[in-house]
């Protein structure tokens, strides 16, 4: 069988690092029919904008994507691509498992967790006033004064709908993946109505799920301090889009950085696999970023498609070659580049292949 996946390349080091993905996965033996599409700086150039509409229907053709980290201009350009990207394709489901690998520098070992995170609202929808324009003036009057007319304001909208699709997609993964509990993770005790309504959808659906997986509760500061810890006493995470986000850079973090930290999108209708970490533009054309983070994406691509086998062997490759540290990136102590930890992993590969005497 041969697999349609889009492949968006990215900006800054992405290239250079989807360019190793690519390899690697096709060394797996898993055929794969790329259809590479441009969006970002280089889409913006060409084509006056960062997200041109072919992007979107080639992932909704194909229905998986592969995608490189795109960068977002701050403060001034176009909004994020990667936002955009979640939400014209309802990719309300953000998956981002943090392993530990022995072999990667971290002052933690063992660590297991999943962070699923809600992709489609809270305050990345984007709604936010102008100090001084008509809507922030009409909201400070609602306030009764207690917004200081200087004040720039952001809108959060949770919804029942949404936090109980995310609190059932983490269920529903923590059974297919045999976990153990599942932490429903914000702030209630101070946005009743936002965070509280979240609790309440998650204990919803939760109930459904009793005796099968563990349910409980942690408000985000307490958990921040939880996982520096006590990281052994979780499992998967659910959580609002903003305290995800956070979150699983946390989580990352507890396992030795960005380099290692995989994620995935998921919808109804498709699936985009990309790194937690963005462009690193600084080191554009150095060949010298980790492309784990990358790879170990398209692992969890490869499980989606079903080829549970193949993503069961890339883990094992990638794995053996960070712990023996002979070829690996200056991120994990050694002084390999991009592609070279990419062909070790290749060669890993296929020494898999070979039988057993
Ligand atoms: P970044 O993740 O690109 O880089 C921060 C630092 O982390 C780098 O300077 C580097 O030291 C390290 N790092 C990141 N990836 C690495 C890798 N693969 N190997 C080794 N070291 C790595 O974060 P940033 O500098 O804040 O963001 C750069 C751009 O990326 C911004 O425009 C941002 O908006 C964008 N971004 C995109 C995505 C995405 O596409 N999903 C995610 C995050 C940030």
């Amino acid at each position: 069988m041969v697999y349609n996946v889009t492949l968006i390349p990215g900006d800054g080091t992405g290239p250079e690092i989807t360019e190793a993905t690519k390899r690697v996965v096709e060394a797996t033996g898993v055929k794969i029919k790329w259809e590479e599409v441009e969006c970002g700086e280089g889409a913006m150039k060409k084509h006056g904008t960062p997200l041109p509409p072919y992007v979107l229907d080639s992932i909704r053709k194909n229905k998986v994507a592969l995608k490189g980290p795109i960068t977002t201009p701050i403060g001034t350009g176009f909004r994020s691509v990667n936002v955009a990207l979640r939400h014209e394709l309802d990719l309300y489901a953000c998956l981002r498992p943090c392993k530990s690998y022995p072999g990667v520098r971290s002052k933690y070992k063992d660590i297991d967790l999943v962070v699923v995170r809600e992709n489609t609202e809270d305050l990345y929808l984007g709604i936010e006033f102008a100090p001084g324009s008509e809507e922030a003036k009409a909201i400070r009057g609602f306030s009764k004064g207690k917004i200081k007319e200087s004040a720039a304001i952001s809108i959060k909208p949770i919804s029942p709908e949404a936090s109980k699709k995310i609190v059932k997609f983490a269920f529903d993964y923590a059974v297919g993946h045999k976990r153990k509990k599942v932490t429903a993770i914000c702030k209630a005790n101070i946005m009743k109505f936002t965070d509280g309504l979240f609790y309440d959808a998650a204990r919803e659906v939760a109930r459904q799920y009793s005796g099968r997986v563990e349910y409980e509760e942690r408000l985000i500061d307490n958990m921040c301090m939880q996982l520096v810890q006590k990281p052994e006493l979780y499992d998967v995470l659910v959580l609002p889009n903003l305290y995800g986000d956070i979150l699983s850079d946390l989580c990352a973090g507890l396992v030795g950085g960005l380099g290692v930290a995989p994620g995935a999108n998921f919808g109804d209708n498709g699936a985009l696999f990309e790194a937690v970490h963005g462009s690193a533009p600084k080191y554009t054309g150095q060949n010298k970023v980790n492309p784990t983070a990358v790879i170990l994406s398209a692992q969890l691509m490869l499980e989606h498609l079903g080829e549970t086998e193949a993503a069961a062997k890339l883990e094992r490759a990638v794995a053996d070659v960070i712990r023996e540290g002979k070829r690996v990136t200056y991120d994990l102590g050694g002084t390999a580049g991009t592609s070279q930890m990419g062909d070790a992993i290749i060669e890993k590969l296929a020494k898999a292949k070979q039988p057993v005497h």
